[in-house]
């Protein structure tokens, strides 16, 4: 009898125990773990094959990710991973958008090309990285998402260029002045990044890209896990240069890259027809900002 309790008690503390960042969601029927996540969705609006990718997708991302920021980087407990189908409203039509919520939860929507899968680098960067630094600097968090995710995964033909090539698709912005300076990105953040997200996630993107790209990954790292990461005056001390003179030599490299990518033109054109940035109206310098 004692055996068949100790056995009971044992089994039942494996699954109430499993440690995990933030708290389990309770509007969800289904769940599942793997090694570093705990995946929740709705029978009816997710199928076991969409999941049985995710979780694979999920661990190969998650082990390049630990390769990238190291080991003692990554979370000690499981992370959770929720799935909640289109995320449409059904009175307002409104799109719910991935995100990471203030426990480090990730929730997933489907994107039209590339399911659940496109956002989970991106995602997964801001879970493992939320509420365990000195600051949280939002303009550099996101742009170091997406540096990362592309690093990562350069051809996922998920939010925000669809497949197109980053040098066409920011370099439109700049060539055209359509694009919001960067500076006005990083100072009005919270109220320009989503609300124009077309422009600021490809054009931060591409910034943070030419910075790992011209001064190394490890630079970005080092700044990434710096007292003063993502701080406008710490520029100096990690590149040698302020903000806007890196923001310069950004621009003139994106310029040159624009006119040198043969068809840049034309792909921009086709990215606007075939893209769902054709539903978007693109904020504009003395109306939205
Ligand atoms: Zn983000």
């Amino acid at each position: 009898m004692k055996t068949i309790i100790m056995v009971i008690l044992m089994f039942s503390s494996g699954i109430v125990f499993t440690q995990t960042k933030g708290e389990l969601s309770d509007r969800f029927d289904k769940k599942r773990e793997s090694e570093h996540f705990v995946l929740q969705w709705n029978a009816g609006q997710s199928s076991e094959k969409e999941i049985d990718e995710a979780a694979a997708f999920a661990e190969e991302a998650y082990s390049k990710l630990s390769d990238l920021l190291g080991k003692e980087n990554m979370p000690t407990v499981k992370l959770i991973m929720t799935f909640r189908g289109e995320g449409v409203d059904p009175e307002t039509y409104k799109k719910s958008v991935p995100h990471v919520d203030g426990q480090g939860r990730i929730h997933l929507y489907r994107f039209d090309s590339g399911g659940y899968l496109g956002a989970v680098a991106h995602e997964m960067v801001h879970a493992v990285r939320v509420n365990t630094l000195p600051r949280w600097e939002r303009f550099f968090e996101e742009g170091l998402a997406s540096a990362i995710a592309y690093h990562l995964y350069p051809n996922t033909k998920a939010f925000a260029r669809y497949g197109y090539p980053l040098d066409v698709v920011a370099g439109y912005w700049l060539v055209s002045g359509k694009g919001i300076p960067l500076e006005t990105m990083r100072v009005q953040h919270n109220r320009l990044n989503l609300k124009c997200s077309f422009q600021t996630y490809v054009m931060r993107e591409d910034f943070f890209n030419y910075l790992a790209e011209t001064y190394g990954m490890k630079k970005l790292m080092a700044f990434a896990y710096a007292a003063n990461v993502g701080h406008v005056d710490a520029y100096p001390e990690h590149w040698d240069k302020p903000f806007g003179e890196l923001v310069s030599d950004w621009e003139n490299d994106l310029r040159k890259r624009y006119h040198a990518y043969e068809g840049a033109e034309g792909l921009a054109d086709e990215y606007f027809k075939n893209t769902p940035v054709r539903y978007s109206k693109a904020c504009e310098a003395g109306i939205d900002y």
